[in-house]
């Protein structure tokens, strides 16, 4: 191994190393067979709750690691089970909720 591809192994080491300290996986929910939910990459801006015409999501007690209190897929009072029509993942600012396939 040459001193270049030396060096560059070892700053590959060492980044793979960093990534693995500080980028935990974030904790992915397949909330419906088409759902699926990153609550890390939820900033709580709450509009998903405003357009699901089920009302199927509500403000969750849970903040992230990123300290956003985000939603969960539970039915707000009144409402009913999510039916995966997919609006809450168009609307999503941040691809938190994305459709499977
Ligand atoms: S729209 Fe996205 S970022 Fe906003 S609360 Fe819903 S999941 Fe979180
Ligand atoms: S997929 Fe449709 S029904 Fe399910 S939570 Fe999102 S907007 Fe509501």
């Amino acid at each position: 191994m040459t001193v270049h591809n030396l060096a560059s192994h070892k700053l590959r080491q060492s980044l793979n190393e960093h990534s693995a300290a500080t980028a935990p996986a974030p904790a992915v929910r397949t909330v419906h067979e088409r759902i699926i939910f990153e609550p890390d990459l939820c900033k709580g801006c709450f509009l998903c709750i405003e357009i699901c015409p089920r009302k199927a999501i509500s403000v969750s007690k849970a903040l992230n690691a990123r300290d956003y209190r985000v939603i969960e897929f539970a039915p707000a009072e009144g409402g009913k089970p999510c039916s995966g029509c997919g609006l809450c993942a168009m609307i999503c600012p941040d691809f938190a909720i994305r459709t499977a396939g």
